[in-house]
């Protein structure tokens, strides 16, 4: 029987009603257990680890993903594979920044969570779980994991960790991988879409990491955004790098003071990423004017990166101690699936 480790982070999965306010709070993972007796049938030996107080994923911060990488180093050899319960609004965030920090994963970590809590007669929580545990402790017919990569699992669907992003505050479909296919979906069976999944390579090794730059921002173009605000902001010391999201293909103002703000925090060693606002599609600066100025301004194209996949992606290379070359050079590859190079 495959081996699997949870570990419970808080979420709405896990959360009760406080009687007095009427609002949901992060409660135990005893609680979480204790509402899903399933867990023992499930076809897994399952054990189950939890942050000390469970949190509301708003709460969520790069110190919590270097606590999840350490718990899953600490376990790595007797476990087949790992499902972290997350609460459903940062776990793009933090799916993007463990594919990252793990870096020459073979096991599969999955994220879920549920929109409703557990305790609730409608709740996704039960399928959600018990699945993503179906996952985690599926093997090919080599014996191999069949999903040695970050993944979240929701609804019916997984999908690649850094690929995703929340997309829905009320439906129970509440994420999507705009840019990149699903890698299985559910229904009567789960059907694995082997070709867009990882491929297992018994020669990598787990290599953690911990740190992560914390100095970087993101900031979104709109038609009247002051050039004044944003040289504010990239004189500040405290930014050193900054996640652009520009209009459709890359695109932004033809505004002299806008591009020199830009130009000059790249001379002062600061790195620029542009992605698209768009929820699909990529960067091409050299589509328009209006991109290629960013080019020569010294802008790093993101490609097709979400949002959240940009700047864990930024932080785990600043993180790295990495010069502005260095970190140029590596937003251009794929280091972990998560963006499309042709
Ligand atoms: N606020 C909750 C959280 O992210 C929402 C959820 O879990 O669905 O922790």
């Amino acid at each position: 029987m495959a081996k699997i480790l949870m570990i419970y982070t808080g979420g709405t999965i896990g959360m009760v009603r406080n009687p007095e306010t009427g609002v949901l709070e992060a409660f135990s993972a005893e609680n979480l257990s204790a509402n899903i007796p399933e867990m023992k049938y499930c076809g897994a030996d399952v054990d189950m680890v939890s942050f000390d107080s469970p949190i509301d994923s708003s709460d969520m911060n790069p110190g919590h993903w270097s606590a999840i990488v350490r718990i899953i180093c600490e376990h790595y050899e007797p476990y087949d594979g790992f499902v972290i319960l997350h609460g459903t609004d940062t776990m793009a965030f933090t799916a993007s920044a463990l594919s990252f920090m793990l870096e020459g994963l073979g096991k599969p970590v999955i994220l879920t969570g549920s929109q409703l809590p557990v305790e609730m007669i409608r709740s996704d929580a039960k399928e959600n779980l018990l699945t993503a545990i179906e996952i985690a402790a599926a093997k090919d017919a080599d014996g191999h994991p069949m999903v040695p990569e970050v993944c979240i699992y929701f609804h019916d669907e997984l999908l690649r960790g850094n690929r995703s992003s929340k997309i829905s505050a009320e439906y129970l479909a509440a994420f999507a991988s705009n840019n990149y296919p699903v890698l299985a979906h559910t229904g009567t069976d789960i059907t694995y879409h082997r070709e867009f999944i990882r491929p297992y390579d018994p020669n990598v090794r787990l290599t953690p990491h911990y740190e992560m730059e914390s100095g970087i921002v993101i900031l979104s173009l709109f038609p009247g955004l002051q050039a004044e605000a944003v040289e504010e902001v990239l004189g500040q010391p405290s930014v050193k790098g900054v996640i652009f999201r520009t209009f459709g293909s890359g695109n932004a103002p033809r505004n002299e003071r806008l591009l020199q703000a830009l130009a000059k925090a790249v001379k002062a060693g600061k790195t620029i990423v542009n992605i698209t606002q768009c929820a699909t599609g990529s960067v091409q600066m050299k589509r328009y004017a209006t991109g290629r100025q960013l080019l020569e301004a010294g802008v790093i194209s993101g490609r097709d990166s979400t949002v959240e996949a940009a700047l864990t992606k930024l932080m785990f290379l600043m993180g790295q101690g990495l010069s502005q070359a260095e970190i140029r050079e590596k937003m251009n590859l794929s280091l972990a699936g998560e963006i499309s190079l042709s």
